[in-house]
């Protein structure tokens, strides 16, 4: 077989044949199949340029996949997470998800009830915080400095001293981001090992990938780029204007973007505050911008940068969001449609794990959230989104067309119905660098 046809696909409205050679679209229109090319019958459904995720956790996500679910809505109180920790397999149980609704703030004791027997480390949702039980800190000599057991940003520490464990399987995460159409990602994660970053460009993770966390001088593989500099200011208080300012600052002079992590309506003042005073350049985004209040959205059109958003979470934490956040308030959380209204650029993604990886799922929060509902976007919005190039995530979408990259979703229905009723189930295959990812469509 030297090559692919796939036949009688919607592109742009118009049902054309589209032939693949090596990694390269190379032609559409109406073409007559050669007899050394394996042929693909869409029968009409649509075919897109490949989904990307303009902000995830690979490892987090890969490592999600043999984790625990501590956290609404499977687990809501007490009882339901001893059951859930209790089944978990393996020597060692890790717990995602971990909300304070379910029984309080989580300490070493309190874990130490629930599962006495085995070391156990819970994630807190944020993503922030590790709460380990009493073996657990034993056995990664943590117990003297970690009397109460919470670890807060201590993924290195922790990576570190549990190194012995095997790898999560990032080409596993990899298949089942192309059952969903994905096949390019940015990985958001600030300050990544040397070891994470050999194991995210050399483990055969199928998808193209953007680094945020990566020291500017680092050589990546092909297909590898290296993106913006992530910034995450501490936790709990606001960025300080000088750190933030000589990072951005630094950052700008090696030729570099960053990429801002706020979350708070004071921290994404600042933010915007300082990158005011350096200057902007291309590619400068906001991560989240959870909280935008409406004063600070002539600031934000101001300064100018991407805002990576991520309707997923008002979606699934809505019950969460309505109890801890004023109603007044709700309307801040995520914006998306008052940001573009505003002249802001603005970009979708996942941040998975800590929400969910399905892009169908985040079409469809973005059009039918409750909390908000000013904030609400059409699909097709959101997927022109999910198309634009990993470097230019608020640019315009990808296009199917003689000359571009071979990173290909193809659905089993016209575009219009996907997006009447987005689906992952719709996904009837995904074709990334010219492999089609299910070999067995292919006549
Ligand atoms: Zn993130």
């Amino acid at each position: 077989m030297t090559g692919i046809l796939i036949r009688r696909a919607e592109v742009d409205g118009h049902i054309v044949d589209v032939r693949i050679r090596g990694e390269i679209v190379t032609e559409s229109g109406e073409l007559r199949p050669e007899p050394t090319e394996a042929v693909l019958d869409a029968l009409g459904g649509a075919l897109l340029p490949g989904l990307h995720d303009h902000h995830l956790h690979l490892m987090s996500l890969a490592a999600a996949a043999g984790s625990v679910r501590c956290g609404p809505p499977e687990v809501s109180g007490l009882d339901e997470l001893a059951r859930a920790l209790h089944a978990a397999s393996g020597s060692w149980v890790r717990g995602i998800g971990y909300h304070e609704r379910v029984a309080g703030v989580l300490d070493r004791h309190m874990l130490d009830q629930l599962v006495p027997d085995r070391p156990v480390r819970v994630q807190h949702r944020g993503g922030a915080l590790w709460t380990l039980n009493t073996r657990a800190l034993t056995e990664l000599g943590l117990l003297a400095e970690h009397d109460d057991g919470q670890l807060w940003r201590a993924d290195g520490l922790l990576h570190e001293r549990m190194g012995k464990q095997a790898p999560p399987d990032l080409a596993a995460a990899g298949r089942r981001l192309l059952s969903l159409g994905i096949t390019g990602v940015t990985d958001a994660t600030p300050n990544l090992s040397p070891e994470a970053v050999a194991l995210l460009t050399g483990s055969g993770l199928p998808q193209r990938l953007q680094l945020l966390g990566v020291p500017t001088d680092t050589r990546l593989p092909d297909g590898v780029t290296l993106g913006p500099h992530k910034i995450l200011p501490p936790d709990h208080e606001p960025p300080r204007w000088d750190a933030l300012h000589a990072e951005i600052t630094r950052a700008h002079a090696a030729g570099r973007a960053v990429a801002i992590h706020a979350v708070t309506r004071e921290s994404l003042i600042v933010a915007l505050a300082v990158l005011r005073e350096v200057g902007t350049v291309s590619g400068d985004r906001i991560e989240h911008a959870a909280v935008v209040a409406a004063d600070a959205l002539p600031l934000l059109a101001e300064v100018g940068p991407v805002v990576v958003t991520q309707p997923g979470f008002v979606a699934e934490r809505g019950p969460e969001y309505r109890a801890d956040i004023p109603e007044a308030e709700h309307g801040d959380l995520y914006r998306y449609a008052s940001l573009l209204a505003a002249g802001v650029s603005v970009a979708p993604s996942s941040d998975a794990p800590f929400a969910s990886e399905d892009p169908w799922r985040i079409l469809a929060a973005a059009a039918t959230r409750e909390l908000g509902q000013d904030e609400r976007v059409s699909p097709r919005r959101v997927l022109d989104g999910l198309l634009a190039p990993l470097t230019a995530p608020a640019g315009p979408p990808r296009r199917v067309a003689a000359g571009a990259p071979a990173d290909l979703c193809l659905l089993t229905v016209p575009l219009a119905e996907a997006l009447a009723a987005p689906d992952a189930g719709l996904v009837m295959t995904t074709v990334c660098r010219g492999k089609v990812c299910d070999q067995a469509l292919v006549e």
